[in-house]
C-alpha cells in the first residue's frame, strides 16, 4: 500500500452491499454514504441504443486535458460496476457510464489526482470511453470486447494478463493509475 493511501477512509462493503450497488442503474440512487464524483458540466448521460445502457457523452466540445470527472468519489474496499482501482484493495467510486474502449478511448486517469481527463479533443455528442486496462489489475467479471478494431484486446481480464508489450502500449498511449505504474515497473 502506498504511504499516502494509509490514512484514507475506505468503506468496507459486504457481498450484499456490492450486489445491491451493482443492481442500481444510476449512481444517483446510491445510499448517501457512497459518494459519486463531481462531473464536468459539459458532459451528460444519455441512453445508448447499441448497449441499452446509460452512457456519458460530451454535451459540447471538450478540449484535450480538461477534467471530465474528479477523483473525489468514495473509496471502497471492493470493486463495483462503477468503480476503478487505485490501490491493492482500494477502489474509487466513479461516475458510471464510461464504457471500455480498446484503441481510441476519450479519457484517461491522471495518476496523482485520480481525475479522469480528456486524452484528446472530444466532439459534441461523442460517447466518453476509457481503456479499462489503465486502472484494473485483475477484473473480477471479465468480458469479451466486440469493438471489432484491428487491435482489439478481445479478453478484457485486467492489466495483470497483458503481455509486456501490451502493458507498455497502454502506459505510453493512455496512461496508467499510480498503482498500475508500480505494477508495470515490477513486471
Ligand atoms: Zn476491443
Amino acid at each position: 500500500m502506498n504511504l499516502d493511501m494509509r490514512n484514507v477512509t475506505v468503506i468496507n462493503l459486504s457481498d450484499e452491499q456490492v450486489q445491491y450497488l451493482n443492481s442500481l442503474d444510476n449512481g444517483q440512487k446510491f445510499p448517501s454514504n457512497i459518494k459519486i464524483p463531481t462531473l464536468n458540466i459539459k458532459v451528460k448521460y444519455i441512453q445508448r441504443q447499441e448497449t441499452n445502457g446509460r452512457c456519458l457523452s460530451a454535451n459540447e466540445l471538450i478540449r484535450k486535458g480538461e477534467i471530465i470527472c474528479y477523483g473525489n468519489g468514495s473509496k471502497i474496499n471492493r470493486p463495483i460496476m462503477y468503480s476503478y482501482q487505485i490501490d491493492e484493495n482500494i477502489h474509487l467510486v466513479g461516475p458510471g457510464g464510461l464504457d471500455h474502449n480498446c484503441f481510441n478511448p476519450t479519457c484517461g486517469i491522471e495518476k496523482e489526482t485520480n481525475n479522469f481527463i480528456a486524452l484528446r479533443d472530444i466532439k459534441q455528442g461523442e460517447f466518453l470511453t476509457f481503456n479499462y486496462f489503465c486502472t484494473e489489475y485483475d477484473i473480477n467479471s471479465p468480458f469479451y470486447c466486440q469493438c471489432n478494431e484491428l487491435k482489439c484486446f478481445k479478453q478484457i481480464k485486467g492489466f495483470k494478463y497483458l503481455t509486456k508489450d501490451e502493458k507498455k502500449y497502454i502506459y505510453e498511449n493512455f496512461g496508467l493509475s499510480k498503482y498500475l505504474i508500480k505494477k508495470y515497473i515490477e513486471s
